[in-house]
Order: C-alpha cells, then structure tokens, then sequence
C-alpha cells in the first residue's frame, strides 16, 4: 500500500465511524431521503494514480458543485463579458441569500451563491433550448469524467423546482434589474437540472483533473481552458467555494474547494491531485460536516497546502 493509499483508507475508516455527521439537507424533498451513514473519498493525481475509500462508487446529488463547470462553459462562451453580470468576491453570505442583491443592484457577489450561478444558466443559454444547455453540460461532465453514464437524477430536479420558491425569488428580483436575459422560467430550468446531476466521488475526482493541471484533460492530452483560466477558476473556487465558510475552509484545508448541499465537496490541489469527497450531512453553512473534516485530514497528512512554500513541496512527498 502506498503512503496516500494508507492515508486515503485511514481517513475513510475513521469518518465511518465519526458520531457527529451534521444534517442532511431536507429543504429539497429528494436529498432529504438520503442516509447520511456514508462517507466517500477519492482522489486522482497528477501522474494518474486513483485512490478511493469509502462510498466513492455511490451516486449522490452534485447541486452546487456543478456551478464550476456551468461557470467554466460560460467563461467559454462570453470570456470576461460575464463579469459585468456576477462580480468575483467573496459574499459573506448564506448560499441563498437575497440582501445583497437589493445593495448591488441585482449583480450577484460570484457565480459560486445561487444567485450568480442562475445568471451563468441565463448566460449559458443564449441561442440554446434549457434542453441543450443542460445537454451541453452533461457532456462536457461525461467527457472530463470520461464516463458516459453521468446523467440528471429527476426526481432531485423535480423536487427543487417544486420547492425552489427562493430560487425563484432570486431570479425573479435579478430580472427586474435586466441581469436575466431569459425568462425566470428557462433560466431556473437549466440551474435546478445542473443541479441534479448526479456523480459518484470517482467520477468527480476525474472531471476535476483539467484545473488541477493547469487546464489540460489528461485524457485527451489538449486544454479544455487556458492555464491562466484554470488557475482563475482554482482562485474563485478558494475564495467563493464554501459561501460564508469559504475563509474557514481556506484556513482549515487551504485547497480551492467548491461544495454541495448534497454533502459533495469537489478540491483540487494545482499540479498534485483533484479529489472529491462526499458524505451527506451538512454543517450549519450547508457544507459537508465529514467532507471538510476529512479533506482537512488529507492536508494535515499530506501538507498539500496551497500555502505551504513550494521548495517544500518535494515531488515524492505524498
Ligand atoms: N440546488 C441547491 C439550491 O439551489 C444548491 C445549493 C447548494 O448546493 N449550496 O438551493
């Protein structure tokens, strides 16, 4: 066994048998129903090594983590034209809060709070039907995880859109400010559905590789984004990623990391490793309890900090 693999297996051993796991989210009926008794880990390096533990073959719910990959396909489609619709700092506020949106008149703090990510669907949807654009997604998910069995859980999808009454408030202020383009209607299609995506610890531990590589897909050897894009993405993700957590998450991991109230937590370690970890019971900033644990874990024994001098970072350190 390899150093990383005890540590991977150590980590899972000992979340399995953690005691305080959070709660599950239950404002969106189709994650409430989800046991919170898991805990997945898996990590994929950069020379192409997998490491799992756990649960990292079930299929959760991504929800928010799917905001990095709608962001990287609308900086795609509008490059830095999108910043004049979603600014790029840190919120201080809860995922779904509206207070800042009357302040700053209906342009949301980043893509990464809800409020940012249903102006990318609005962006990512410009000459599409909400079909194509969430098809679009789902294929560049498939072709990063190299998996073609990614696809939409429904009954998560229906279930935000039966119970997203504050989504559609955010949408809905945001139009009468003209920072939506399309109907509150399509542009909250597209965001419930990317949401529902659904995605196992491996296959999104695989689908991170490109910003852990400086914008490369390993796969196919060509750049999916430009090393200064990937790099950008990486610094959002640090700042934004957790919400009003994001300053702790950078303190106690020091990764870029961007979570899901499906109790997902996607990071990536620049030139080293992506990882994804998942347990499904929450902290009270809707972060994964055991995920960021576990992830803080990982940093600790392997000093992958972001923040450690890089003369340290020794290529064969774990
Ligand atoms: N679908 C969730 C919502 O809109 C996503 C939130 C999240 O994962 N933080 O409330």
């Amino acid at each position: 066994m390899t150093d990383l693999s005890r540590i991977v297996a150590t980590i899972a051993a000992d979340m399995a048998r953690a005691e305080d796991r959070g709660r599950v989210a239950d404002y969106i009926p189709g994650l409430a129903r989800v046991d919170p008794n898991q805990f997945g880990i898996a990590i994929v390096t950069a020379d192409g090594e997998t490491h799992c533990a756990g649960d990292a073959d079930t299929l959760f719910s991504i929800q928010s983590i799917s905001k990095v990959f709608a962001l990287t396909i609308a900086l795609g489609k509008v490059g830095d034209g999108l910043w004049r619709r979603v600014g790029r700092e840190p919120s201080g506020t809860a995922f779904n809060s509206i207070v800042q949106l009357e302040h700053e008149s209906g342009v949301p703090r980043n893509p990464f709070v809800n409020a940012g990510a249903i102006v990318v669907a609005d962006v990512n949807l410009a000459g599409h039907q909400p079909r194509e654009t969430i098809g679009e997604l789902l294929q560049f998910l498939r072709h990063l995880a190299e998996d073609d069995s990614v696809v939409i859980d429904d009954k998560v999808a229906q279930s935000e859109r039966a119970t997203g009454f504050r989504n559609a408030a955010l949408a809905n202020y945001m139009k009468s400010f003209g920072n939506l383009e399309h109907a509150v209607e399509l542009a909250l299609g597209v965001y419930f559905h990317q949401c529902a995506i659904a995605m196992n610890c491996r296959q999104l531990a695989k689908a991170g590789r490109f910003l852990m590589l400086d914008g490369v897909h390993p796969g196919s050897g060509r750049h999916v984004v430009s090393a200064a894009r990937a790099r950008r993405i990486n610094a959002l993700m640090l700042t934004c990623g957790h919400y009003d957590a994001s300053g702790d998450f950078a303190y106690r991991v020091g990764f870029p990391g961007k979570s899901g109230v499906g109790g997902g937590i996607m990071a990536i370690v620049p030139g080293r490793a992506s990882i994804a970890v998942w347990s499904p019971g929450l902290n009270t900033r809707g972060n994964s309890q055991l995920g960021t644990i576990a992830l803080a874990r990982l940093a600790d024994a392997t000093g992958w900090s972001i923040f450690r001098p890089a003369a340290d970072r020794s290529p064969d350190a774990p």
